[in-house]
């Protein structure tokens, strides 16, 4: 089963970027959490993460983590800062084509979610992260939108954002690792028998009915008289079906 390893930047005594009281380290935390529900709650994969709650992992281990569970991708996630607005997502600067195609198949999924609200694709860049350089498996880092830009942070912000975000970041890597859906489709109900509706008078019709179900042997006319023997026999034949 594929393993993929969500790796929140920072997190502890690592804040990341801060901006009016608003840590990057929660963000990154609260859409890389939302990302793993989606993905386990839909694919076949084993979910990780670096980190599960606001602890201080530091970039070894985080890379340590990865290698080590022989992950077949990395996606860390972070908040951009330092004067800007939109979307970016990175690779290292040295990689096999494996690693860019997979950047692109996340990248765009995403950048299409952020473009549909208003918010700019800055595009698939390239950079000597840590992270990035020491995985061994394609990995990727995501920069969503800029806590330090009023309408990026409120965005973020935005009640339900998170897992919203969490739920397109999973689509994309679903997509680029053709990932296998562990929800069956539902088996369309079959048409119950067609029963003769109960308002019809056919007394032929439901003498042929028993006929043709084995109740009764003979033809007989509706206006025929019934003997016990006749009744005993088919309330028998009756008991003895159910
Ligand atoms: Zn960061």
């Amino acid at each position: 089963m594929a393993i993929i390893v969500l790796d929140p930047g920072h997190g502890g005594s690592d804040s990341g970027a801060v901006y009016n009281n608003y840590f990057e380290k929660d963000f990154n935390l609260a859409i890389a959490r939302e990302t793993k529900n989606y993905l386990s709650a839909n694919y076949n994969a084993e979910i990780h993460m670096t980190l599960s709650s606001d602890s201080t992992v530091d970039l070894a281990e985080r890379v340590n983590i990865a290698n080590n569970l022989g992950a077949d991708v990395f996606v860390s996630i972070h908040i951009n800062a330092g004067g800007g607005t939109g979307f970016e997502s990175y690779i290292y600067t040295n990689v096999s084509s494996g690693t860019e195609s997979f950047q692109q198949a996340v990248h765009k999924v995403v950048a299409e979610f952020y473009q549909a609200l208003g918010f700019p694709d800055r595009g698939t860049k390239r950079a000597n992260f840590y992270v990035l350089r020491n995985t061994i498996m394609p990995a990727v880092l995501l920069e969503n939108l800029f806590i330090d830009n009023q309408r990026d942070l409120d965005q973020l912000r935005e009640p339900g954002f998170a897992g919203r975000l969490g739920e397109r970041i999973g689509l994309g890597i679903a997509g680029a690792m053709h990932l296998t859906t562990s929800i069956s489709p539902s088996a369309p109900e079959p048409d119950p028998e067609p029963k003769p509706p109960l308002n019809a008078w056919d007394p032929q019709g439901e003498i042929e009915r028993l006929r043709r179900d084995g109740l009764v042997a003979n033809e007989y006319s509706p206006s025929d008289p019934v003997t016990w023997g006749q009744f005993a026999t088919v309330l028998n034949r009756l008991r003895d079906s159910l």
